[in-house]
């Protein structure tokens, strides 16, 4: 399936990827909808990136997405990728995955056999791999909106400005927990779920928590520097998400 092209292009460059047959979705009929559902912002799969970024509502509905799409490569990408298209690419340290992960997202698959929905907790299984089966496609996917109590934070390491993460953490700060989701450390996107108030009350509930990542090392980074940049960020991002709940 062919969407923005954005990742699937560079891997048919590169002859990573050798499909007999694309299909290009970008002119499916019903699939371009932003709408609220049920507590959810249902994002269909051709909308692509800069559509959602500049979407008036963005900010007051989802504070995390509004934060973070600056971050995801550059502005001419995100006017030719698609929000879907990322989520089903599931680069371990792509930030719409995160977002959907840390704020407890859903992916909805279509397939001629029906629908299913996945929770994002179980939608990521490994680098570049879902739980997706080969004959289902995105339909949409369903990021829970902001309620009165919630505060939100994003941060991310980087090499260049508009390159994936080395480190990236999206906060969601709410009044029963604190949910930390963690991309680029290892093989996928990691949810850490700590009581409220973790980095200022608890540190020791996130210093356990973050002891129990075992970050990855490769040529733009040794392992050690992913774990200090976790340690040094994660409690300053969530006494951020902290101090903007409403
Ligand atoms: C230079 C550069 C820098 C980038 N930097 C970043 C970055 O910093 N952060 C980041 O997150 N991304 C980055 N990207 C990737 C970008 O966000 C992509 O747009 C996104 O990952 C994929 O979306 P797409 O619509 O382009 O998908 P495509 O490239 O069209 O498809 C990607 C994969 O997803 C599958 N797919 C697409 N849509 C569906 C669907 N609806 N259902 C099932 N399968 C589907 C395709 O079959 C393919 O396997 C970068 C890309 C480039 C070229």
């Amino acid at each position: 399936m062919l969407a923005g092209g954005q990742s699937l292009l560079p891997m048919l460059n590169m002859r990573l990827a050798r499909p007999q047959l694309l299909i290009d979705i970008m002119r499916l009929p019903g699939l371009g909808e932003i709408r609220r559902e049920d507590g959810s912002l249902v994002v269909g799969a051709v909308v692509r990136q800069a559509a959602l970024e500049t979407w008036a509502e963005l900010p007051g509905t989802l504070p995390l997405l509004a934060r973070l799409f600056p971050h995801i490569a550059h502005w001419q990408i995100r006017c030719r990728g698609t929000v879907c298209g990322s989520i089903a690419h599931a680069d371990p340290a792509a930030e719409l995955p995160l977002a959907l992960l840390a704020l407890g997202g859903t992916v909805r698959l279509a397939s001629r056999r029906g629908r299913r929905e996945i929770p994002a907790e179980q939608f990521f299984l490994g680098p570049m791999l879902t739980a997706r089966r080969d004959d289902e496609m995105i339909e949409a996917v369903l990021f829970p909106v902001h309620r009165p109590g919630f505060g939100y934070a994003f941060r991310e390491v980087a090499r260049r400005d508009g390159d994936f993460a080395l480190v990236a953490l999206a906060v969601v700060a709410g009044p029963d927990c604190v949910r930390l989701a963690v991309g680029g450390v290892e093989d996928r996107p990691l949810l850490l779920t700590l009581p409220p108030a973790t980095a200022r009350a608890h540190p020791e509930a996130l210093a356990a928590a973050l002891a129990g990542l075992a970050p990855r090392g490769d040529p733009h980074a040794p392992a050690s520097y992913r774990e200090a940049v976790l340690r040094a960020l994660a409690p300053r991002i969530i006494a951020e998400a902290h101090a903007c709940r409403d």
